[in-house]
């Protein structure tokens, strides 16, 4: 029995990346397709957000002279990329899915409404929601806030290449530690970068809770969705 009925699953785009950060790895794209196929099976409404980041970020195209709002618009069209490499891996393995996108582009996606993403989840399919929230200045982060809250999503799962959230960045702190659970206010009172602030805040304000977790390790998805003692909660 899941813990949780219905899921927003967070991908970075740098996840996607592997070791290499650039473009898409094959086989990580293929752990994740199985691992996301095996936890629809098991009855989960699964909902995902991609990031973009392994293709291009618009705050790092502005330092280099792009437009940041069109730099903005190549993110989330790297997000529609991700999206339909996901979808395409998900095909594959003969799992029903579907892409929508935050801004009109068919025939590469259909354009996300709530009731469109529900009716999909309820049959079964899993809903890549692709374009993050349409807008630019925001994050894919906020883009999964948004829809998690939307579809009435139980958790958004955030699934990162570190184990949960820490006292410092893990990566270049050694004697960084793990909270197995931490309110938003504390990761806001903290700057932890859990998510940026407007995602958090925009958690907060709906109580949606945030569970990370490490999505490289093959398996974990399973493990959080049975309730095992992994990752960081944040909650209210
Ligand atoms: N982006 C945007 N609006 C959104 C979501 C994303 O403008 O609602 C753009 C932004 O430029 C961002 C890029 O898409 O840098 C890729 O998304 P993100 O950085 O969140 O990807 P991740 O870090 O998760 O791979």
């Amino acid at each position: 029995m899941a813990k949780y009925r219905r899921i927003l699953l967070k991908l970075s785009g740098e996840s996607l990346a592997a070791e290499s950060k650039q473009g898409i790895s094959v086989e990580r794209l293929q752990q994740y397709a199985q691992q996301i196929k095996d936890a629809s099976q098991g009855g989960v409404e699964i909902g995902i957000v991609i990031g973009g980041g392994n293709i291009f970020r618009g705050l790092q195209g502005a330092g280099k002279g792009f437009d940041r709002v069109k730099g903005d618009q190549m993110g989330m069209c790297a997000t529609v990329i991700n999206s339909l490499a996901l979808s395409s891996a998900l095909d594959a393995l003969g799992q029903p899915n579907r892409v929508l996108t935050a801004v009109r582009m068919e025939p590469i996606g259909e354009f996300y409404s709530k009731r469109k993403a529900v009716e999909a989840l309820r049959r079964g399919e899993v809903v890549i929601m692709s374009g993050g929230t349409g807008c630019p200045y925001f994050t894919t982060d906020t883009g999964s806030a948004l829809r998690g809250i939307e579809i009435e999503a139980d958790v958004m799962l955030k699934g990162t290449r570190v184990d949960g959230v820490f006292t410092a960045d893990p990566e270049r702190d050694p004697e960084a530690t793990m909270f197995t659970d931490i309110t938003y206010q504390e990761v806001l009172a903290r700057s932890l970068r859990v998510m940026d602030v407007t995602a958090t805040a925009l958690c907060m304000q709906n109580n949606l809770p945030i569970h990370v977790f490490n999505m490289d390790v093959y398996g974990n998805l399973a493990r959080v969705l049975r309730g095992e003692p992994i990752g960081t909660l944040v909650h209210l």
